[in-house]
């Protein structure tokens, strides 16, 4: 009998969620600020993003050339609101992450971004040596964020995201992983347990900023850091998707650059 049944769950259709079918984020995602090439008020006497912007994300250099900092940029939309001019737009483009700080911090003149080439640390080549074919192991440190970051970490390896496919796993200790990730803006309660936790791991290790908040502290002071984070990933929080992307990225199993990608980006748009 038992056999019977077997052989007709076979033929019964499942019964489970189509995830092939599911939109698992949203579609209309803002996504990071981007200056387009309309011509209007003179940003010099205008800077009203620069202003609005609650992170100081935005720094209007001349009447030409607007610098957005991704790695403080939250994503919230406001500045795109405050333009009058309709001369910043929310992209949807969300990959905002690089093993490079300064390429998060991006020069726009005349609405084209500039040219600037990743800088690649020998940590993480060292990293990407040991990590590349067999993927990695990582301890998180909710570090005084308000754990949308953690929210979405857990939802990385759910059934939609599944991060382990990506050979990407959480373990309970440090002493287990490869990488420390940690989220939010260190505050100074968390500076002493953040650095035990990266003191008790093994070599070669790396240490990643995951979100804004742990990027450049967003609406707070960063807090004072093991060292130089290896990857940094923008949005507050990153998406799932955005998060094993990046992970990817850094173990050298996915080519990515943050400028490159940016600037074809921005290039396909003009085209539209
Ligand atoms: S709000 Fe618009 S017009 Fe004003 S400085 Fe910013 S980009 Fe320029
Ligand atoms: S934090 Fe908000 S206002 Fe500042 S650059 Fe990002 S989207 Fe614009």
């Amino acid at each position: 009998m038992k056999f019977f049944y077997e052989v007709l769950n076979i033929f019964r259709p499942a019964k489970n969620m189509d995830f092939k079918k599911v939109q698992p984020t949203n579609p209309n995602a803002r996504g990071i600020p981007v200056p387009n090439f309309k011509k209007g008020t003179s940003c010099l006497e205008c800077k009203a993003c620069e202003k609005v912007c609650p992170t100081k994300g935005i720094e209007i250099v001349s009447a030409k050339e607007i610098v957005f900092d991704y790695g403080a940029c939250l994503q919230c939309g406001l500045c795109a609101e405050a333009c009058g001019d309709d001369k910043i737009e929310n992209s949807g483009f969300i990959h905002a992450y690089s093993v490079d700080r300064k390429a998060l911090v991006v020069s726009y003149v005349d609405g084209i971004p500039t040219e600037y080439s990743e800088n690649v640390s020998e940590n993480v080549n060292a990293f990407r040596k040991i990590t590349r074919n067999t993927g990695f192991q990582y301890r998180e440190v909710a570090a005084s964020g308000n754990n949308s970051t953690e929210a979405e970490i857990n939802a990385s390896f759910n059934a939609v995201f599944d991060s382990e496919a990506s050979m990407v796993r959480v373990v309970a200790s440090p002493k287990h992983a490869d990488a420390l990730v940690y989220a939010g803006p260190v505050g100074s309660n968390m500076e002493v347990p953040l650095q035990i936790a990266w003191d008790t791991m093994p070599e070669t290790k790396a240490l990643i900023a995951c979100g804004t908040e742990a990027v450049s502290g967003g609406l707070f002071e960063l807090g004072k850091l093991p060292k130089e984070p290896d990857l940094f990933i923008g949005g507050d929080p990153p998406r799932p998707d955005v998060m094993i992307s990046a992970f990817r990225y850094l173990m050298g199993s996915r080519k990515y650059s943050f400028r490159e990608e940016l600037s074809k980006f921005v290039e396909g748009r003009k085209k539209h």
